[in-house]
């Protein structure tokens, strides 16, 4: 379901269903990957830097060799995974660690706390997030019984909204329903329920319920981050989430905006719109690092989702 050849800025070969291919001009290779892998130093799908001097260089191949580009980091894994999402179909009933869990249980680095802002939501399209258990026998108790519909809480979505999802979060996109997702660099998934389906060999797919119960959240309250919006000239920044993993933005922009100089990368992915940032010319669809100490101007009408990473890092 990735892209092992994902570039920075074009995507790559290996993205999208319709909805990617049409919004996002990313390119089909079968109906069945609808997943882009926009920004990633994970070695299950390395972006790869798409020009200038270091065109051609992994993302982890800089964070490793060229850390002044990003920022007094100390940690040895680039953070962020950013994804654009496309269900065509119901997801699977996930959850994932917290760092030290992931540290515990599969010796990788990052848990997977994620965000997701909706790009597109059919009418109707709802997804899965968080769980009725009031404890670790209920939660128990309901997935042995099969007692989904109980134990789901579920949520009707359109485009715009915006969900935090901590690690420890019973979750899954429904489908009808495309989003850009800011995540913690992990690939690190406990699947709870996979709705009994079957592929064409009549196999079900792997749950990994133990595990998934020692990471789940109990009792599970919605956490709704407080945002933040601010007009600034020709634009405004609306603050999605700020927490110690990441802060997520949604920027809409005219020319003569300026993106101000910060003292650490910023990772960007346009959602509408073409024109330039800086002497970049982009599109809908094009994955950006922008790197530390930079300023840059805007030319033309563009929307997009940004995201940095406080020091110091969780790790
Ligand atoms: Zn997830």
């Amino acid at each position: 379901m990735y892209d092992t050849e994902n570039e920075t800025r074009v995507p790559g070969e290996t993205v999208g269903r319709k909805k990617l291919a049409s919004r996002f001009n990313y390119s089909l290779p079968s109906n069945q990957i609808g997943e882009c892998w926009g920004v990633s130093a994970h070695p299950n799908g390395e972006s790869i830097v798409s020009e200038g001097v270091f065109e051609g260089k992994t993302l982890s191949d800089l964070w490793k060799n060229e850390r002044h580009l990003f920022g007094d980091y100390a940690d040895a894994t680039f953070p962020l995974l950013i994804k654009v999402l496309d269900a065509a179909d119901d997801l699977s009933v996930q959850v994932h660690p917290n760092d030290f869990q992931a540290q515990d249980l599969e010796g990788v680095p990052y848990g997977k706390t994620e965000c997701w802002y909706v790009v597109e939501a059919e009418e109707g399209a709802e997804l899965i997030i968080g769980h009725t258990a009031k404890s670790k026998r209920e939660l128990s108790d309901h997935i042995e019984n099969g007692k989904w519909d109980q134990l789901l809480s579920r949520q009707l979505v359109t485009k715009g909204d915006f969900i935090f999802v901590p690690s420890g979060t019973v979750h899954a996109i429904g489908k009808g329903i495309m989003i850009l997702e800011t995540q913690q660099s992990s690939d690190t998934t406990y699947r709870l329920y996979d709705f009994d389906r079957t592929d064409s060999m009549g196999e079900t797919r792997e749950l990994h319920l133990e595990k998934a119960i020692t990471v789940t959240t109990i009792p599970q309250e919605p956490v709704i981050p407080e945002m933040t919006a601010q007009k600034v000239n020709k634009g405004y920044i609306k603050r999605l989430v700020k927490v110690s993993e990441f802060n997520v933005y949604h920027v809409q922009a005219k020319s003569g905006f300026e993106l101000q100089a910060i003292n650490r990368f910023r990772a960007l992915t346009i959602l509408t719109g073409k024109g330039r940032i800086g002497q970049l010319e982009v599109n809908a669809g094009d994955h950006l690092m922008l790197t530390r100490g930079t300023s840059y101007q805007v030319e033309g009408e563009l929307e997009w989702i940004m995201s940095d990473v406080p020091f110091p890092t969780s790790i």
